[in-house]
Formats: C-alpha cells, sequence, structure tokens
C-alpha cells in the first residue's frame, strides 16, 4: 500500500535522489513510500519502476535508504553489475551508501 510521509522527509528523499542520479549518471527514478509491519527491518527496497523508502525513519536513515537504493538502481542499469551476484550488489551498494569509493 503506498503512502504519504511527511513532507520534509520527502524533500530529503528528493534531495537526495537528485544528488545521488548526478553523481550516478542515472535518471531520478520515481521514488515512494512504505509502512513497515511491526519488527520489520527493511528500510527501502528497488524495483525497475523505482525506489520505495519506509515512511516511518528518521531523516538520517531516509538520506541513508535513498543512496542505498539510488546504488541498486544503477545497477540493475549497469551491464557489468546486473548480474553480478546478490552478495556482491549488496557491498557494493553498502558501499556507496557509507560514501565510499569516492
Ligand atoms: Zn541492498
Amino acid at each position: 500500500m503506498e503512502v504519504k510521509p511527511s513532507d520534509a522527509q520527502q524533500r530529503v528523499a528528493g534531495l537526495t535522489a537528485s544528488a545521488a542520479a548526478k553523481v550516478l549518471r542515472i535518471q531520478v527514478p520515481s521514488i515512494w513510500f512504505f509502512y513497515r509491519r511491526r519488527y520489520e527491518k527493511l528500510m527501502g527496497f528497488t524495483t525497475d519502476e523505482g525506489i520505495c523508502i519506509a515512511a516511518d525513519i528518521n531523516h538520517m536513515d531516509t538520506a541513508r535508504a535513498v543512496l542505498h537504493e539510488m546504488r541498486h538502481a544503477w545497477q540493475r542499469q549497469s551491464p557489468e553489475w546486473r548480474y553480478r551476484s546478490q552478495t556482491l550488489r549488496e557491498r557494493d551498494a553498502i558501499l556507496f551508501e557509507l560514501g565510499w569509493p569516492r
């Protein structure tokens, strides 16, 4: 179910996605939000349609989740990365989220 997060969270997500898109040289994807069930840890996921971010997380986690999912969005468009293992793709997304490699 799609939900509407706060305007501030939408701005944080939008600005972070725009900056990451420039760095990654991809289009800014559609961004939408979901509510997590209790005990659910997932903060975001990526599909061919865009990225989806948890609506109940703080702004810092929103920025990190967007960076992480933007890297996955980039991987999907990369002939080199698209078919690499889940483990490698996940590690690469975490490194991007943490700001490395620069
Ligand atoms: Zn991931």
